[in-house]
């Protein structure tokens, strides 16, 4: 007899999201009373800014801020986001194109099902970020994956996308700078990339999460500001968790054009309604404010991409690029695989990352979560002792 699933069909192809898996089982066994240190989720050590909390706790006490925002999110908040947008990125919109989410996450889900249909098709340069694809099936679409490698730095070219290309594709995901490989795209290669889905007609979902983690000489530079003409034809994603250390507030948003904003706030009313309110006021506060806070983390995380690079680096059979933005390093472990770590023989990387956290402690992701088997994503938002002692773990266990 064919087993059938209790649960619909789409669901049940859902992989759960391996970067929360491996940061709630990290989180679990310190509970627990294990010393773990976590490399895993991107989130960063530090607490969200002073003056974030205190116009939470402000909002907390006034009642008003207990009721329902608009769904597409409280207006002054919306000007708050266009007005910021255009400081930080030089995209000029108007506040009715931005659409107020329950993080970025919700941004992307929310723009795939406005934007896709059964049969669609997605590109979807790899290494990507495990939850990209997870919508897209949901949906009825396909992700065509088109791989990059360390050789071009993990940045796909616009010969590799017209070469996957079909007529049946619709959407490009986007990220720079890059969760995981920390690549930042020089500003021609956006363009490049950016006039080729004008020219296909193809929309550009462009995920701008880490636009102010880059470093050394790298920019961040924003695709329909590069390519205005492209604008009608594109979706910023983008948010307050990575940039302000609010990554449990859950707010984000996403920019479009009005017709795709319009359909995106429909389902949102039905799905979620607003944001709450109270996360919404701590994000105004966030985003209308300056940037000092967003410096003096960068440059810690500046610091630590500096001390974590020259450690992977020496570690036996790892080679790994210099992220050059967000706070991931992507090494690969290919040098290690086929050998004998504490008694565990370690053929893959998911069995790496399993006999690591085991043995040593430490947790990283695997690259099997974001389609790069071989190499392992370590985020350096963690503090500088914990950095030292995670990776003195992994040094020792490698020898
Ligand atoms: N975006 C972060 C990461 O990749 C947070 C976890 C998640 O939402 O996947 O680690």
């Amino acid at each position: 007899m064919v087993a059938v699933s209790r649960i619909s069909e789409r669901v049940a192809a859902i992989t759960p999201s391996a970067t929360l898996a491996v940061d709630a089982r990290a989180k679990a066994l310190r509970a627990a009373g294990e010393d773990v240190i976590v490399f895993a989720a991107g989130e960063p050590d530090f607490p969200s800014p002073a003056h974030v909390v205190e116009a939470a706790a402000a909002a907390c006490a006034d009642p008003r801020n207990h009721r329902y925002t608009p769904a597409a999110g409280l207006p002054e908040l919306r000007e708050a986001v266009a007005a910021k947008t255009r400081r930080d990125s030089g995209l000029d919109v108007d506040p009715s194109r931005v659409l107020i989410t329950n993080g970025g996450k919700h941004a992307i889900y929310n723009a795939l099902a406005t934007l896709l249909d059964p049969g669609d098709e997605v590109l979807l340069p790899a290494p990507y970020w495990t939850t990209y694809p997870e919508p897209v099936a949901l949906f009825g679409a396909t992700s065509v994956v088109v791989p990059t490698d360390a050789a071009s730095g993990f940045k796909v070219s616009v010969e590799q996308l017209e070469a996957a290309a079909t007529e049946r594709t619709k959407v490009l995901v986007f990220v720079s700078p890059s969760n995981p490989t920390g690549a930042v795209y020089p500003p021609e290669q956006v363009e490049a990339i950016g006039r080729w889905a004008l020219e296909r007609g193809i929309w550009v979902l462009t995920d701008e999460i880490y636009e102010h983690l880059v470093y050394d000489e790298h920019r961040f530079s924003s695709m329909p500001v590069l390519v205005p003409e492209l604008a009608e034809r594109c979706v910023v994603v983008n948010g307050v968790a990575k940039t302000y250390a609010m990554t449990g507030w859950r707010v984000g948003w996403m920019i479009g054009p009005p017709d795709v904003v319009a359909g995106a706030a429909a389902l949102q009313s039905h799905a979620t309604s607003n944001v709450a309110d109270v996360s919404q006021r701590a994000a105004l506060a966030a985003v209308a404010g300056d940037l000092d806070d967003v410096v003096r983390m960068r440059a810690a995380f500046d610091r630590r991409r500096v001390r974590l690079h020259e450690l992977l680096s020496a570690l036996p059979g790892v080679t790994c690029l210099r992220p050059e933005g967000a706070f991931y390093a992507f090494p690969s472990f290919e040098g290690v695989l086929g050998r004998e770590l504490a008694g565990h023989r370690v053929d893959t990387t998911l069995a790496l990352a399993e006999v690591v956290l085991e043995e040593a402690k430490v947790a990283l992701v695997p690259g099997e979560a974001f389609a790069a088997p071989g190499y392992c994503r370590l985020s350096f938002a963690l503090g500088d002792d914990d950095l030292e002692e995670g990776m003195a773990r992994l040094a020792k266990l490698l020898a």
